[in-house]
């Protein structure tokens, strides 16, 4: 069932690494049909490199097993909960990528202050509160946030924690996941040199509504 979502999702938990995103078995992307309601997610603790899109386990959003014989990703209920909470995301990715965690460690969100910043999100990446794990606790708190920001940034930074990016396909949150990662990267390197300059948030808009009408094939920028 769902052969080309489990493509497209094994696809993009394997882009993960080569992205440089996680490390070993860490992070992990998941994918809802929007027909059935059902979700394609990560086969817990196998290598990206030997997942093949027919050992992908298929769930329904309470999380039940629908179809796979391999045990779900230790992090699917989080993935499911935001699902379940945002009806227009069909995409979730979770990542410890080292320059966006270093903000969440610090409980930061990061600021605009580059372009490339402005024309994906035009608002700064947003960092929620501590949550534990295990429970429904980070679910929660990131729907919290991404609902504050009205999805316009479509990822949050946890504290102590790492990124959720969503997307309504998992090429568009892979997107929004790299972005993120780049922009921490840059924006770390500025900090350890001085004070990076702020984008004023009205020019930080415009930027974000140019982009998103004008960048790619159609509208949305590559985050849909
Ligand atoms: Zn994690």
């Amino acid at each position: 069932m769902l052969e080309e979502l489990k493509r497209e999702v094994c696809w993009a938990n394997k882009q993960l690494p080569r992205l440089g995103l996680v490390s070993w078995t860490s992070g992990n992307v998941c994918g809802r049909d929007p027909e059935s309601g059902l979700v394609v997610v990560k086969p817990s603790g196998v290598l990206f490199d030997e997942m093949q899109p027919q050992d992908m386990p298929v769930v329904d959003l309470d999380g039940n097993v629908v179809e796979g014989t391999y045990k779900v990703s230790v992090d699917a209920p989080t993935a499911l909960y935001i699902l379940k909470h945002l009806p227009q995301v069909h995409a979730v990715i979770h990542t410890h990528s080292p320059y966006a965690s270093s903000f969440a460690a610090l409980g930061r969100s990061i600021p605009v202050v580059l372009t490339e910043h402005g024309d994906a999100f035009g608002i700064p990446i947003p960092c929620g509160g501590y949550a534990k794990i295990g429970g429904t606790e980070v679910g929660q708190e990131a729907v919290r946030v991404l609902k504050q920001v009205n999805l316009q940034c479509p990822a949050v930074l946890m504290q102590n924690h790492g990124v959720f990016a969503v997307g309504v396909h998992p090429r568009g949150a892979l997107k929004a996941a790299v972005v993120v990662e780049d922009v921490a990267r840059t924006v770390h390197l500025a900090t350890v040199k001085g004070d990076p300059i702020p984008i004023p948030p009205e020019e930080a808009q415009r930027l974000h509504d140019v982009y998103h009408s004008k960048y790619g094939q159609k509208p949305g920028g590559g985050f849909e």
